[in-house]
């Protein structure tokens, strides 16, 4: 196969494609209905604060088991989602049932929900998350909504329009994967966040690379200059959690702190009550 001539792979290349575009397109009709029949499923990642050792919130992460593939990544899905525009669906979806889903947990505790910049287009946005918020009585101020740099590029007066209107409701935003867009300062500056969320890739190099690590502290600097608190995300060492702490970071979340679980932090409590019953008794 590889040793084809250049003419054969090009054909091969064109059907791999037209395989790619194909399997894509179905799985996107998949999605719609498991969109549709309620079939996602929120796994849901504990943030810790560096300064208190308390826990946050949690952020909620789809999840979607196909019925003949499997489990299959957010990466893939989110993107398939995007690309088909059922993105909006899936976005509504996710923010009915982790705000839901949130209302039970313990009073301080807050949800952070992914948006796509698919969804920053579409200036209903706004209405739709005071209407998320109405229905299921969660307190605006124990939502954050995460938005990554790439997320509002297109149309930026628009896209800052539908968030001040989010923030003026009192629901806080963060900016996701922070130092992997390419215009994060200026996105920093024209944008009204509350948390900077540095990627992981910054924090899993930090043991190795003593430039990993002088970013990391210059974005925690720079948090603490503008008055932004700084979540570092993906750790998953001791040594991280260390660092970070020492460099004045204020939150982490990751492997080390807590795996994404379906169950999520209702589920926990109901056991440590049990446990507290089990041990009096
Ligand atoms: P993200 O928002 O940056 O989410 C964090 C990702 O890092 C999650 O992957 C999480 O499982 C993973 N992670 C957390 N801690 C660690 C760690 O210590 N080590 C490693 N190696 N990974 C860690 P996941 O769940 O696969 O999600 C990937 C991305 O998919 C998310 O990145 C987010 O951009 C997107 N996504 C997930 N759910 C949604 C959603 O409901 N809506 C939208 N628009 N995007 C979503
Ligand atoms: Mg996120
Ligand atoms: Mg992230
Ligand atoms: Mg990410």
């Amino acid at each position: 196969r590889a040793k084809a001539t250049h003419g054969v792979q090009l054909c091969q290349y064109e059907y791999g494609m037209d395989e790619v575009a194909r399997k894509r397109r179905s799985m996107a009709a998949d999605l719609r209905d498991a969109i549709a029949a309620n079939d996602l499923s929120l796994a849901y990642q504990v943030q810790r604060s560096l300064v208190t050792n308390e826990v946050t919130g949690y952020e909620a992460l789809a999840r979607w088991h196909h019925p003949v593939a499997g489990w299959i990544a957010p990466q893939e899905f989110i993107s398939v989602a995007e690309e088909s525009g059922c993105i909006i669906e899936l976005g509504d979806c996710v923010l009915r049932r982790a705000c839901r889903e949130a209302v039970l947990w313990p009073e301080p505790y807050r949800v952070a929900v992914n948006l796509s910049p698919v969804q920053l287009t579409r200036p209903i946005l706004a209405t739709t998350v005071a209407e998320i918020l109405l229905e299921t009585g969660l307190p605006p101020s124990r939502l954050e909504l995460e938005i990554t740099e790439t997320a509002l590029i297109a149309d930026k007066a628009s896209a800052l329009h539908i968030l001040r209107q989010i923030k003026a409701m009192g629901v806080s935003i963060a900016i996701d994967d922070f130092g992997t867009g390419y215009s994060s300062l200026e996105t920093l500056h024209s944008f009204p966040f509350d948390k900077i969320k540095i990627d992981r890739s910054f924090v899993m190099e930090s043991d190795r690379s003593e430039q990993a690590r002088a970013i990391i502290r210059a974005v925690i600097a720079l948090g603490s200059t503008i008055g932004m608190p700084v979540l570092a995300e993906g750790v998953e060492t001791e040594a991280q959690l260390e660092m970070l702490r020492s460099e004045g970071c204020s939150e982490a979340q990751g492997f080390l702190l807590g795996r994404p679980s379906l169950s999520g932090p209702v589920l926990n409590e109901q056991i440590r009550t049990l446990q507290v019953v089990a041990n009096s008794s």
